[in-house]
């Protein structure tokens, strides 16, 4: 007979909920994840890149470092359970889009913590219109996320830990000190519902400023780059002469659908950023669970103590995911202080407010 009794119940199995559900497996707890596998939320259709720099001002990552160093390890740890890889190291040669640009790249190369990140005088050559000269991000990369998110869920799946629903909440008791689910029992519920927060009536008061992004999938055969180009939109090699290419940032949108709109402004950056012919084979839209500070949202619900958050990666899933879920794991079971740059807490205003 199935075990129906667990410590944790995940709702949501995209970047987040994975990510979170991989810390709680090595750290020997039980835990189910429910996920309704939608094929195009945010964490399918992300590129999957990590970039320590980021931003029109080319700042340097919060937590930069560690944010790498666990992403590297939880990958290759990720990748020996699973069989196959999933992480591709693939600097990033970004164009500048103009002198101002490039003077203000020049002025930060003072810093040592930027400075370590990138290679001013890089001498490699690619496709990108390079008139204002470019630089290198060393250090980055992008991870398969579709591929790893239908490798783990299965993988889930055939150890009783993931099932394949919709979760509603009005389905959940609150049992004395548990949560009951139709015929299941949890301890703890952590809440990983991505933009679809607004679902969950114990945390649809948290202020977040969701952005919709699209991206293509193109086929342009005279390129042979395996590093990521990046001018204004990123081109990332996915197989053979197929490229992804992204993304938009919509933050006024009424759909979550891929539009005409987006694929002409993503067809105009490619051609000013390389002068190779291609052709348009996919596109697709996302949502990203922005928040209003930019920073993500975890820890415990202001009431429910046996509810908790993790959410509001925003456009840095791949990069803060690992990083952040081991954070809220130890929160949780060893009672580590969470940083307060993402903790709930800063919120709790909203929730005394609504409520
Ligand atoms: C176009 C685009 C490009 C991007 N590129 C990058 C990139 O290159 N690098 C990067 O780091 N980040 C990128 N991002 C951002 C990244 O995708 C997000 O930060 C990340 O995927 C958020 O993960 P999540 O698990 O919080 O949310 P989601 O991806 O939305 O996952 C939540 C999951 O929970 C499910 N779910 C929700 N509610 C329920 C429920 N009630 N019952 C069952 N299932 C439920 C959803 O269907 C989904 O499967 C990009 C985003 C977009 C849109």
């Amino acid at each position: 007979m199935k075990n129906k009794n667990f410590e944790f119940l995940i709702t949501g199995g995209g970047i987040a909920g994975l990510m979170m559900a991989f810390h709680l497996r090595k750290a020997g707890k039980s835990f189910l994840v429910i996920d309704n596998k939608l094929a195009q939320s945010s964490s399918k259709i992300a590129a999957g890149m990590f970039n320590p720099i980021s931003g029109k001002r080319m700042s340097v990552n919060w937590k930069a470092e560690e944010l790498l160093a666990q992403l590297h390890k939880d990958f290759i740890e990720m990748e020996s359970l699973l069989g196959a890889n999933y992480l591709v190291h693939a600097n990033i040669l970004q164009a500048f889009g103009n002198v101002k640009e490039s003077n203000d790249f020049m002025a930060r190369l003072d810093f040592p913590a930027f400075k370590q990140y990138v290679d001013a005088d890089t001498m490699k050559t690619c496709a990108l219109r390079n008139e204002f000269g470019i630089f290198e991000v060393i250090g980055s990369g992008w991870v398969k996320t579709a591929e790893w998110i239908n490798a783990f869920q299965t993988f889930l799946e055939n150890e009783g830990c993931f099932i394949q629903d919709q979760f509603k909440w009005d389905e959940i008791l609150k049992a004395e000190e548990n949560w009951q689910w139709k015929d299941y029992q949890f301890e703890n519920i952590i809440s990983c519902e991505g933009y679809q927060y607004d679902q969950n009536p114990y945390f649809n008061w948290l202020p977040f400023k969701l952005c919709k992004g699209q991206v293509l999938l193109i086929d342009c055969k005279g390129l042979n780059e395996k590093y990521i180009l990046k001018r204004g939109v990123y081109l990332v090699h996915q197989y053979d002469t197929i490229y992804k290419v992204g993304a938009s940032y919509e933050w006024d949108f009424e759909d979550a659908e891929p539009n005409a709109a987006g694929k002409e402004t993503l067809i105009e950056k490619v051609k000013q950023m390389i002068e190779l012919p291609f052709e348009v084979i996919d596109h697709l839209a996302g949502i990203r669970p922005t928040t209003r500070d930019r920073a993500a949202i975890l820890g415990q619900h202001p009431t429910v103590s046996n509810l908790y958050i993790f959410n509001g990666l925003g456009t840095k899933g791949m990069l803060q995911a690992p990083f952040l879920a081991a954070h809220l794991s130890k929160y949780i079971l060893e009672k580590e202080t969470l940083y307060k740059d993402v903790d709930l807490k800063r919120f709790y205003q909203f929730y005394a407010n609504g409520h």
